[in-house]
């Protein structure tokens, strides 16, 4: 972006952080830490706060990772302040922080601790992050020294020096050693995996489900090589598909605003060839000497569409759970540094630096995944949205089921709209069909009807995917007798049972207790677990199907890549076999031989209190439906349900998800809920129970001023959770800038309670 304009929102944004920082709690705060003040004048000229030189400055103004609304001024150790976005660490208080310069002074600065360490010799912040971290700050009301330690990577954070490392690759050795293998499995299995992928770099051994000791075991057998490349990018062009008149409008359509801030809704059923689009869009990226990042919900969940970007551009970084501190760090210097042209990764990659950027791809961009839920409470999608603007470039939204707020940015003509209405070569769309389910027999959540479906689409030599949204064997233990059901102590909230070691679960503070033997009540022997998890549809369809291999995927069987990369594996190389799991199981994965999606009881979703709970379930139905039918055969899409009339399942069935979001977006126009109001929650919780209440009874007026409607203080939905008793307000504005400016108001304001922590969460997720 044109540094003049950047340079103003810093200017202003500090300015604003400045005079938020005059407020009782933090001068008390600061006379504690004498030296450290705050800056008193708005020296930070736009020049200075970019320059990547000092220019003589002799005060740095630095972020530290403090719930504090302001910057604090230190004397630079040498006399010349270090360059804006460099890491240095400082005295505070009795600690010694890291933290960012985030601008510069020029006034006396005697009487100022000086810095202790500068901690890079070169800015780790390029302009654009500082700039968006300004507007991190202010967007989510978030202290600006907690939100630079959130962007950075933990290593940095920790004021780590930064890592070199080399890019190690792992090759099988020439000739097929499969036959010397023939008495080591796991090694021979190992082997065939690296032919099957031809190398991997080290980085992403585990990701691929392989392990670095095995790899090893193999060299010393002479069988695997390892050695270090650079990563070497291009652009394959034989890849032998020719891109659809939609698909072609599309990519044209974005890569004539390259160079220009524009957001494009790529709205694509799924296997519409959003991928080949975001694959084409970056090619030309490439071609032209700049970098490309991917946002998606999961990278262990989908390895074929990382396995498709290196194919295609012969590497691609990945930012994923399985790399070591030190591997984030050095993958996030790589990008800076422009030796890594494609990135790919999860919701933080959103704040990796890049020396070109050029497009940016949101992949699935209505995915909840993208919001983070605590800190620094940030939506990806909207960042990567603002961070494009901030650099002038585009960035490319891509959902088979846009949320609701981007169709309407749509609708207004923010974001540009590009369809890809069919799916792409043979594949047709599945059909849907409801079953009754008050009217059916049924067997541990399976009527009849569902059962010989199943068993037919089997016996054609085809695969089954049974989504069931709830992991472990029931949802409730209940006592036929006098009712009693099973509580978690520690929250309001039921326990589930779990068949494994026969235990009750709190899936909401983890607690475990054994099943009793007899009702803890009454005593009487009436205990029954009440409903399908999905450890009982398992259990169920081993019955119904013997014979078939079955496949379980939830958080409690995927507690590694390697695991869940196993069971795709087994499902992608064809025949009969069953799939149960889920909404993991929803997320992008191609499954060509499925040609049965069932859901049961998914759509129970549809009633949840929570407003944005029927788009998530919708988005789920059609997500989960789109696994089906992917290649030739046409795909049916079964739904049991006990509501069969619910007029959100209906409109979804009948006129697809643009029907059902039809008739939800009148809901929320009506209701004035996003995207027609700008929503924020105020959360509060605390050991205490009235404590929490009583620090949001004192918001309220803060809040509710001219433009602003405040609901509450009301128990959140889960209103105890591990001994903490939440409430929250719901704050709601038809304009934005009177939600921000109640929202200053509150954060001045600067409210303490004893043992009561409180957020303010900005664009909610959920309730
Ligand atoms: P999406 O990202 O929308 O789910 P993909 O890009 O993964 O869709 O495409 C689905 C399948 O269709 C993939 O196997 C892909 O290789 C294939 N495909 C995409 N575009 C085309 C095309 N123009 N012609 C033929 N096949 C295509
Ligand atoms: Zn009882
Ligand atoms: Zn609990």
């Amino acid at each position: 972006m044109p540094a003049q304009q950047m340079s103003h929102t810093s200017a202003f944004a500090f300015a604003s952080l400045r005079q938020r920082g005059q407020t009782a709690g933090t001068l008390s705060r600061r006379s504690r830490m004498k030296p450290n003040t705050p800056s008193q004048r708005s020296g930070a000229s736009a020049a200075q706060a970019n320059a990547p030189a000092t220019g003589g400055a002799t005060v740095a103004r630095v972020a530290v990772p403090r719930p504090l609304r302001r910057l604090f001024d230190y004397a630079a150790p040498t006399g010349d302040a270090p360059a804006v976005g460099t890491r240095v660490r400082v005295p505070f208080g009795s600690a010694s922080l890291v933290a960012v310069v985030a601008a510069h002074g020029n006034e006396s600065a005697h009487d100022l601790k000086p810095v202790t360490e500068v901690l890079d010799a070169a800015p780790l912040l390029p302009p654009d992050l500082l700039a968006l971290a300004e507007w991190l700050a202010a967007y989510y009301h978030h202290p600006i020294g907690e939100t630079f330690a959130a962007m950075l990577p933990v290593a940095a954070r920790r004021g780590q020096a930064p890592p070199e490392l080399d890019e190690l690759v792992w090759q099988p050795a020439n000739g097929d050693a499969l036959e010397a293998l023939k008495r080591a499995p796991r090694q021979r299995e190992i082997y065939a995996r690296l032919r099957e992928l031809g190398g991997i770099a080290d980085a992403d051994v585990a990701s691929v489900g392989l392990e670095r000791r095995h790899l090893a075991a193999l060299r010393a057998k002479g069988l695997a090589r390892a050695h270090v490349v650079a990563p070497c990018y291009g652009v394959r062009e034989d890849h032998g598909v020719s891109a659809s008149p939609a698909q072609a409008a599309a990519i044209d359509r974005v890569v004539q605003s390259l160079g220009t801030p524009t957001t494009h809704l790529l709205d694509g059923v799924t296997g519409s060839g959003k991928t080949e689009v975001y694959l084409r869009v970056i090619a030309e990226v490439l071609k032209r000497g700049g970098q490309a990042l991917v946002l998606v919900p999961e990278i262990a969940l989908t390895p074929q569409t990382t396995a498709r970007f290196r194919e295609r551009f012969g590497a691609a970084a990945t930012l994923h759970s399985a790399l070591s501190d030190a591997q984030r760090f050095d993958i996030w210097l790589k990008c800076a540094r422009g030796v890594h042209r494609v990135l790919i990764g999860t919701r933080s990659a959103v704040f990796t630096p890049f020396a070109d950027l050029g497009v940016v791809i949101v992949d699935e961009e209505h995915d909840a995944s993208f919001k983070q839920q605590d800190g620094l409470r940030y939506s990806a999608r909207d960042v990567a949205v603002k961070r494009a603007r901030l650099l002038a470039i585009p960035v490319v939204l891509g959902s088979a089921t846009p949320s609701l707020e981007s169709l309407e940015n749509a609708k207004r003509k923010r974001y540009r709209y590009a369809a890809l209405p069919e799916r792409a070569g043979a594949a047709a769309m599945p059909a849907y069909r409801v079953v009754d389910a008050r009217r059916e027999r049924l067997d541990r959540g399976f009527g009849d009807s569902l059962r010989n479906a199943i068993a037919s689409h089997l016996a054609a030599g085809s695969q089954a995917l049974v989504l069931v949204n709830r992991r472990g064997y029931a949802p409730v233990l209940l006592c036929t007798k006098c009712a009693w059901r099973a509580q978690c102590s520690h929250c309001d909230a039921k326990l589930v049972y779990h068949r494994v070691g026969r235990q009750l679960r709190c899936h909401h503070c983890g607690r475990r207790r054994s099943v009793p033997a007899e009702c803890p009540n009454c005593g009487s022997d009436g205990l029954r677990a009440v409903g399908t998890g999905t450890q009982r549809a398992e259990e169920a369809l081993a019955e119904h199907h013997p014979n078939v291999p079955l496949h379980r995927i939830d958080r409690d069987t995927v507690r590694s890549a390697r695991s869940l990369d196993a069971g795709l594996a087994a499902i992608r190389a064809g025949g009969p076999a069953i799939l149960v799991g889920t909404q993991m199981l929803a997320k992008g994965h191609h499954f060509p031989n499925v040609t049965l999606v069932a859901v049961l009881g998914a759509d129970a979703g549809f009633l949840s209190a929570d407003y944005r709970a029927p788009e998530r379930t919708a988005q789920l139905i059609v997500q989960v439906a789109g696994r089906a039918g992917r290649a030739q055969r046409p795909g049916e899409v079964w739904i049991q349900t006990f509501d069969p009339d619910n007029p959100n399942l209906l409109a979804l069935i009948h006129a697809g998800y643009h029907g059902f979001a039809g008739n939800e977006r009148e809901l929320r126009a009506a209701a004035r809920m996003p995207p027609f109001a700008a929503l924020a929650l105020v959360r509060a919780e605390s050991t205490i129970a009235a404590a929490a209440d009583a620090l949001l009874d004192a918001a309220v007026p803060l809040l509710a001023t001219p433009g602003v409607e405040v609901l509450g203080p009301a128990p959140a939905p889960i209103a105890r959770r591990a001994d903490h008793h939440r409430s929250q307000l719901l704050v709601l504005a038809p304009r934005r800038r009177d939600l921000h400016r109640a929202l200053t108001a509150l954060e001045q304001a600067n409210l303490k309670a004893r043992g009561v922590r409180w957020a303010i969460d900005v664009d909610p997720d959920m309730w």
